[in-house]
């Protein structure tokens, strides 16, 4: 039967254009209810004692970040002839980052997207960067950190279980651009290669929202999306940080800026309908990737869409089903907020390097840290920490994989040293930063009053 035939579910009385989840809609009732689930979302935004602050939209010019785009746009004012008179956000951006140097086929969507956005969505302040400026000192916390990692001792190419770098100043003058190329191309694997860039858009969204005073972050991930990243991401490894990665607010990850998923509740078939029936389908880019035309088994990601959705084409619930145990994920209660992924910018479970000792039939033997074969017995850190007149903890080395999630650490065997030589400074400053506080804690661990004394 043709989706004409029928009548529409909600108002009875026109005729249906669209089939969603075995439901018929009219053109108008459908963009009610879509719209209906839109501010649903927003209306969290005023749970609890959250500020109605400034959005940060995400923006990559896909179907579902042009929808969230334009959604977005009516909530911004009030019309006084309509029943709800809430502005439910008070000032927004709408930021875009341009992939087009790894991406060929990509190239002048940017300057596109920034004419349509300047002309028709004129109420937004709108930002374009270029990825590869994730590489210069502005994405660091200091602004100013320009060193690179360097490795010393090979670990991950050699199978084993430690990746030792130091950290050394970068005096590379090699444009940015080509400093992104450079990284990407010294790995091989297609999933971690779509890890680390997505590690490092967010990077770049989280800084300049808080660069430009924003307390959120819009992240236009759809239902369907959500649904494939939850099963790859949970094959990845990445259970401890799940619900903190694909939650429909994330506020524990960054103190001042709060990561939503509005369009979690859409799937990309209903974004497609609604985009075409307010035009803005026009604006739409079809943006390549790493997994563009390439077979399904390239990717851990790119299986999982394959399978959702040839899945969903027979049975419509398949998304949804997966999309409301999203809603119940939990953060565990213990973990330590205080710890991140120098690469994803996640909490960190700690123990992982023992953890994965004893999961994998590996030959460790060996494999002991360096510090304990020719330690400094100063600084009890490796190989000629003493004996430069550089400042010790410059010279430090260090195991990258203390600073690193599991899933960051599973990707870290992809790289060799010249993929470390061109990590992006910010993940240099991490490991140097968090590594100072430890050893610094190991050093006055004995005159510090634990919590758990108190109970015993
Ligand atoms: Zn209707
Ligand atoms: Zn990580």
């Amino acid at each position: 039967m043709k989706v004409s035939d029928k009548t529409c579910c909600k108002c009875k009385t026109e005729a249906a254009t669209v089939l969603i989840r075995q439901a018929y809609y009219c053109q108008s009732c459908f963009n009610f209810t879509f719209v209906g689930k839109y501010r649903s979302i927003l209306l969290r935004l005023r749970n609890g004692n959250r500020q109605n602050g400034k959005v940060l939209l995400a923006c990559s010019g896909g179907p579902s970040s042009i929808a969230m785009v334009n959604l977005t746009k009516n909530f911004m004012r009030v019309v006084p002839t309509e029943k709800k008179k809430v502005q439910l956000i008070p000032e927004a951006i709408v930021c875009h980052i341009d992939e087009s140097t790894l991406f060929e086929n990509n190239k002048g969507y940017s300057e596109k997207l920034t004419e349509n956005m300047k002309k028709d969505f004129a109420d937004f302040e709108y930002f374009s960067h270029r990825l590869e400026e994730v590489f210069g000192p502005e994405f660091t916390s200091s602004g100013e950190f320009n060193k690179i990692l360097k490795s010393t001792s090979g670990g991950v190419e050699n199978g084993e279980y430690e990746h030792f770098v130091q950290c050394v100043q970068s005096n590379s003058n090699r444009p940015l651009a080509e400093q992104l190329q450079a990284l990407f191309n010294s790995i091989k694997r297609t999933a971690a290669k779509e890890d680390l860039i997505w590690n490092l858009k967010m990077k770049m969204l989280v800084t300049i929202a808080r660069r430009e005073g924003c307390s959120f972050i819009f992240m236009g991930d759809s239902a369907t999306r959500q649904a494939i990243k939850m099963i790859a991401m949970t094959s990845k490894g990445r259970g401890y940080t799940l619900p903190l990665d694909i939650g429909v607010d994330n506020e524990l990850s960054f103190k001042d800026v709060c990561i939503m998923r509005p369009m979690k509740d859409m799937l990309s078939k209903e974004i497609g309908f609604y985009n075409y029936f307010n035009k803005i389908d026009r604006y739409i880019m079809p943006a390549y990737n790493f997994s563009t035309m390439m077979p399904a088994k390239s990717s851990i990601e790119r299986l999982t869409e394959d399978f959702i959705v040839s899945i969903e084409r027979e049975f419509s619930s398949t998304v949804s089903t997966i999309c409301r145990t999203i809603t119940k994920l939990q953060p565990s209660a213990t973990m330590d907020l205080t710890k991140t992924c120098a690469m994803c910018l996640m909490p960190l479970e700690a123990g992982i390097a023992e953890w994965r000792r004893h999961i994998t039939v590996t030959d460790v033997e060996g494999s002991e840290l360096p510090s304990e074969k020719n330690g400094c017995g100063d600084c009890s850190t490796a190989g000629g920490c003493c004996s430069t007149t550089d400042k010790k903890e410059d010279k430090a080395v260090v195991d990258m994989n203390k600073f690193m999630c599991y899933n960051c650490q599973v990707n870290l065997k992809d790289y060799n040293s010249t993929t470390i030589e061109n990590l992006p400074p910010y993940m240099a400053e991490s490991i140097v930063d968090q590594s100072r506080d430890s050893r610094l804690l190991d050093q006055i661990k004995d005159f510090l009053i634990n919590d758990d004394d108190d109970e015993e």
